[in-house]
C-alpha cells in the first residue's frame, strides 16, 4: 500500500509504547531509532521477551503517532510488537512514515502474510524454530517474496534450532538469493560462542544478531 504524500489519517492503532533508543538488533544495530510497539500477538514463543505487549494497548490516532515519530528526530523507525500485522491500520502508518522519507523497518513474527507491506518498508521476518514451540505457525509463502533488502531472523535456543535454521535457509534458497540471515542466540540460554563455532564450521553466510540493548541495559529493562 502506498499513500499520497499529503495523506493524513484519523484511523487508530492500539499501542503499547513509543520510545527512542538505539537499534539493538539487525543490520541497523546502533542507529538512533524510534520504536513504535503495537499491541497484541497471535503467538506465544517459549522465550518471548515482550509478553507485556500481549494486552490490548491504548488506542492512538495515527496522526498523533506520526507526529511523535517526527518529533523524535530519528531517521529510522522500527514498527514492532507483539505482532504489528494483526492491526490492518499498520499499513497506513508505515506508508505515511515512508512518505516522510524516513527508513522504516517492520519486525514481524512470520505467521502472517507480508504481501501487503509497502515496498519501501524493510521487513525483518522471524522464522520460528522448534524450541519456540511456534514453528508450525510459520507462513512459508513469505520466504518466496522476501527480498535482499529485507532480513530473515532465526532465534536459536540450541543445536536443534541451529540445524533447523540452516535447513530452512538451504531449502528456500536464502543464501543463493542473497537474503540477509540473522542468527540470534536466546539471551542467557545459548552461549554465543557455541553458535559462532557452528556458523564458522558450516561456513554459513549469516550474521550473528546479539540484541546489544540487553548488554547495555538490564535484559528486562523496557523502553530501551
Ligand atoms: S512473536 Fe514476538 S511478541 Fe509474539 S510471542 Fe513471539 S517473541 Fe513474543
Amino acid at each position: 500500500m502506498t499513500l499520497p504524500l499529503a495523506s493524513v489519517s484519523k484511523e487508530q492503532l492500539n499501542i503499547v509504547e513509543i520510545f527512542s533508543s538505539v537499534q539493538g538488533e539487525t543490520s541497523f544495530t546502533g542507529l538512533p531509532t524510534v520504536f513504535v510497539r503495537l499491541a497484541a500477538c497471535n503467538l506465544r514463543c517459549s522465550w518471548c521477551d515482550t509478553s507485556y505487549s500481549f494486552g490490548r494497548g491504548v488506542p492512538h490516532p495515527i496522526d498523533e503517532i506520526l507526529e511523535t515519530v517526527r518529533n523524535s528526530g530519528c531517521r529510522h523507525v522500527c514498527i514492532t510488537g507483539g505482532e504489528p500485522l494483526l492491526q490492518k491500520n499498520v499499513h497506513i502508518l508505515m506508508s505515511l512514515i515512508c512518505n516522510e522519507k524516513l527508513t522504516v523497518s517492520l519486525e514481524t513474527g512470520g505467521s502472517l502474510p507480508i504481501n501487503e507491506v509497502d515496498s519501501r518498508v524493510i521487513v525483518i521476518l522471524d522464522i520460528k524454530c522448534p524450541d519456540s514451540k511456534m514453528s508450525d505457525r510459520n507462513y512459508w509463502p513469505n520466504l518466496e517474496i522476501i527480498r535482499p533488502q529485507d532480513e530473515v531472523k532465526f532465534v536459536v535456543n540450541g543445536y536443534q534450532d541451529y540445524l533447523y535454521a540452516k535447513d530452512i535457509c538451504e531449502k528456500h534458497g536464502l543464501f543463493t538469493r542473497k537474503i540477509p540471515v540473522l542468527l540470534s542466540p536466546v539471551f542467557g540460554v545459548l552461549d554465543p560462542k557455541e553458535l559462532i563455532e557452528w556458523m564458522l564450521r558450516d561456513k554459513l553466510p549469516v550474521r550473528l544478531n546479539m540484541q546489544v540493548h540487553k548488554f547495555i541495559w538490564s535484559p528486562t529493562t523496557r523502553g530501551v
